[in-house]
């Protein structure tokens, strides 16, 4: 199944990523158009999809640019830093213990085409696999993770390198949440879709150079792992969001240092999920 909203309405999507159909109208109200409703009945969405047979060709045609994130209100938002161990030593950092954690604040949120304003001289890209969470989830144990997860979504978490690496605390959270710095989409991908869900490349490229590639099976820390860890610290609930970091490839760990310029496309993609376009335009 894939997800996506749109115009604030939860949709589904078709396989060729061409039609959308109102999940509301679609379920007789049963399920939407509320997002944040949606997660909440996963487990029972799932079972009215396996026999709903949806009518895709009968379906909107639709552009990307209409749509937002596929959970746009989450509860709660995780982001994962150096959880790639080619992007911690391009960091100059060591290996973590344990995950690293900060959040992306829901004010950053965007759709998967558009425009990110530069909000610094320092914006950086960082292709993210974005995990949304199907169920609540407590001390749940990494085996059993899987089952909690609802898709599987494409992110960037844009970074303001100067404001996010200032002061004597380093301000992570905010530095990576400028307006619209945290891009996904263009839809949830159910696991169920994908040959292999812990296996999928990853890339970035900038004005058509490719910047970062790498696979979601060279993660430090897996989907399983951050959900047992963040799990056994408070309860994860339906719609929530979790960026599982990024590989290495980013402008400010470059010699000399790449940022982002006034007109620069900034193109994210998942294999089996999809691709997301952004145009940087300079602050006004
Ligand atoms: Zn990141």
């Amino acid at each position: 199944m894939r997800l996506a909203t749109r115009a604030g309405r939860t949709v589904l999507v078709s396989p060729d990523g061409t039609t959308a159909v109102d999940l509301a109208k679609a379920s007789d109200g049963a399920f939407g158009p509320d997002a944040r409703q949606v997660f909440d009945a996963w487990p029972e969405l799932l079972g009215w999809y396996a026999t709903a047979g949806i009518d895709f060709a009968a379906g909107d045609l639709f552009e990307l640019s209409e749509l937002g994130a596929p959970s746009p209100d989450p509860r709660q938002v995780f982001a994962i830093g150096l959880n790639y161990r080619d992007h911690t030593e391009e960091s100059g950092l060591t290996l973590p213990e344990q995950p690293t954690v900060f959040t992306k604040f829901l004010g950053s949120f965007a759709g998967p085409v558009g425009e990110v304003t530069l909000a610094g001289a320092t914006v950086d890209w960082e292709a993210e696999l974005v995990v949304v969470m199907g169920k609540a989830a407590r001390h749940v144990a990494a085996a059993d993770a899987w089952s909690y997860v609802a898709g599987l979504t494409v992110g960037q978490d844009f970074s303001e390198r100067t404001f996010q690496l200032a002061g004597p605390a380093p301000q992570f959270s905010l530095g990576k949440s400028f307006t619209g710095f945290s891009p996904q989409g263009p839809w949830l991908v159910t696991p169920d879709e994908l040959p292999d869900p812990s296996r999928l490349a990853i890339s970035c490229t900038v004005n058509g150079e490719t910047v970062q590639s790498s696979t979601t099976d060279m993660l430090i820390f897996s989907i399983p792992a951050l959900i047992e860890h963040l799990s056994s610290v408070l309860q994860l609930s339906p719609g929530d969001v979790i960026f599982t970091g990024t590989p290495s490839g980013v402008g400010g760990a470059r010699t000399p240092p790449w940022f982002l310029q006034d007109g620069d496309v900034v193109e994210t993609t998942i294999e089996g999920i999809g691709t997301m376009r952004h145009v940087c335009v300079k602050a006004k």
